[in-house]
This record gives C-alpha cells, structure tokens and sequence, in this order.
C-alpha cells in the first residue's frame, strides 16, 4: 500500500478539487509568526537528521516539486526549509523557458536529467508541470516545440498528464519518494509582494515586466492549475495546496509535510555485518595503540 502525508491541505486523489475552495491565508489556530519561526527552526533541525539517514541508507531519493504563481515565495520557502540540510546530498534546479536543446526532446527530458539520485534531495523550482500550466495559458508556445500535432485540444492536455501520471509513478516505483507544492497566493497579496520589489531597492532586480503580464492572465492559470492539479494528485505524487500569503506559516507547513513524509520512509543508518563490526574493532585497537 502507497503511504501519503494526508494533511488539510492534501488535494484528494477523486478529481473533485476546487481551487477556489483552497485557502491563501492560515487557520486561526493561535500561533503567532513567532512561534511559527521558532517550530520551523525545530522541524529543519528534525529534516537535517533524517536526510543523514536516507543518504546514509542510500537507496531512496525525494523530490519535491514546487510551482506557484510569481512572488509566491518558491525561492525563500526552499531557502528557509533546506538550511539545515548537507548540501553534498541536496540539488535545486530552476525551469525557466526551454533552450533550443531541450526543445529538440521530449517534455519531461530536461527535468528527468535533473532527478534526485538515490540518497538524496532533489528540488524542483518550477519542473515539467509548466507544460500544462505557462504553456497551457499561452498555447502559442506549442508551436516552438516541434510537435507533430501542436493542437492544444482537450485530448493533447489529457495526454500530456497522462504521460506526467506514468513518469511519475515509475519514479515512485523505483524508490522515488514524490511530494508536489502549490504555494497559493492570493492576488491581493501578489500585488502588495510587487510593490515592495518596486518600491524596496534591494529587491528590485527581483520584478520584471512579464511578471505583470502573467498576473493579468490570473484566472487562466487558475484554471490551468486547478486541471493540472486535479488530474496529477496521487497517492504516489500527492499534491499539496499551501496558503501562502503568511510566510512563516508557508514555511512552516512545507517543512512539516515533509518531515512527515521523510518520518514515514524511517531510512535507516546502514547496519554492518559481524565480520565488517570485527574488522571495526580492530582497527580500533590498532589506533589506540598509537597513544
Ligand atoms: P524568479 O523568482 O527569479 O522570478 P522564475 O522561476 O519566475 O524565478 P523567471 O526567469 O522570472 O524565473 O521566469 C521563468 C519563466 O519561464 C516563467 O514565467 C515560467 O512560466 C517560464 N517557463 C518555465 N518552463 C517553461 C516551459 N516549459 N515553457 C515555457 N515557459 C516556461
Ligand atoms: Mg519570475
């Protein structure tokens, strides 16, 4: 049996989810953004001990994917959940628009070159998920793909979570673990997040022009979203829809799925043979000796 973190935010695996049903901001659960801080810096701590033991155990990898509309907060949830973990057993990857190279592949090329190897982390910053969310709100971008039948009908889309369906579920297979997050923002606060890369100097190399644009294709890629999100929530790649207009609550939510995920993995440190624990012993008396 598939074991999945099941947790408010989980999109369920019927089909039925309703993107504006999804909540942007947090429960009013009584934790301030303090002690959200404080229980963050907790759970990186909790995911630094167990990544020792997965990349130790070395058989297993995990991938999380993350996708969400501009100044969401994909850059500083990865930078504030990863702190604590060995960066010799972790990679980022950013998809930003295909080069010409990766046009002359399939759609999920680029990304499978960039998969987890076995003990480690793999984060998508973006992934292959654009190819029915940017490409499905601006179709034209077929036509830069060298596809037989760029026709964006229903049954291209379909198809195209289909194959994202079964690449998945081979990686799951083959010891993959796959965990997947929308960070969900809320227009108002997308606004608010512009303003200030506008109007703070430090963070304007952050705004572009395009990410205007995009914003005035909202409910397209609502749409897109909710399709793409409902047609790819599985028990072996769930998805997760976290509010994200409180930053240390986005943060802090992401980082407990997967320390829950990675809990429920239990990698283990390797355990050595009696002969290789005799050798151990040796070698031990061997160094003492020197003193
Ligand atoms: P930043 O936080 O730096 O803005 P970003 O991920 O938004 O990070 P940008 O260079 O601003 O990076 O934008 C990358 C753009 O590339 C996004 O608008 C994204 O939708 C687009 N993109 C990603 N993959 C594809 C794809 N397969 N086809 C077309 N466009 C894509
Ligand atoms: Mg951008």
């Amino acid at each position: 049996m598939t074991r999945f973190v099941d947790n408010p935010y989980l999109v369920p695996f019927d089909g039925k989810w309703k993107l504006a049903e999804a909540p942007t901001t947090p429960p009013d659960d009584g934790n301030g953004r303090k002690k959200r801080k404080k229980r963050l810096e907790k759970v990186v701590g909790e995911i630094d001990d167990l990544q020792r033991r997965l990349y130790a155990e070395n058989k297993r990898a995990i991938l999380l994917v993350f996708q969400a509309m501009d100044a969401a907060g994909k850059d500083s949830t990865i930078r504030a959940v990863f702190t604590g973990v060995n960066p010799a057993a972790f990679q980022v990857s950013s998809f930003k628009q295909p080069s010409s190279e990766e046009l002359d592949h399939d759609f999920l090329w680029r990304t499978a070159r960039r998969l987890p190897e076995r003990g480690r982390f793999g984060v998508f910053n973006r992934s292959y998920y654009e190819e029915v969310l940017v490409v499905r709100v601006h179709p034209e971008y077929l036509k830069g793909q060298r596809l037989m039948d760029p026709t964006p009908s229903d049954e291209f889309w379909a198809n195209r979570m289909q194959s994202i369906r079964d690449h998945e579920l081979h990686l799951a297979r083959n010891g993959t673990r796959i965990l997947k997050f929308w960070l969900n923002v809320s227009p108002e606060e997308q606004k608010n997040r512009f303003l200030s890369r506008i109007d703070d100097q430090r963070k304007n190399w952050k705004f572009s022009k395009s990410d205007l644009d995009e914003r005035g294709f909202w409910k397209d890629y609502m749409h897109a979203y909710e399709e793409a999100l409902r047609a790819t929530s599985t028990p072996h790649a769930p998805w997760y829809a976290i509010p994200a207009d409180d930053k240390p609550f986005l943060r802090l939510t992401v980082a407990e799925t997967i320390r829950d995920a990675l809990a429920q993995m239990d990698p283990r440190f390797p355990e050595l043979a009696s002969e290789k624990l005799g050798e151990l012993g040796r070698i031990r008396g061997v160094l003492t000796k020197d003193d």
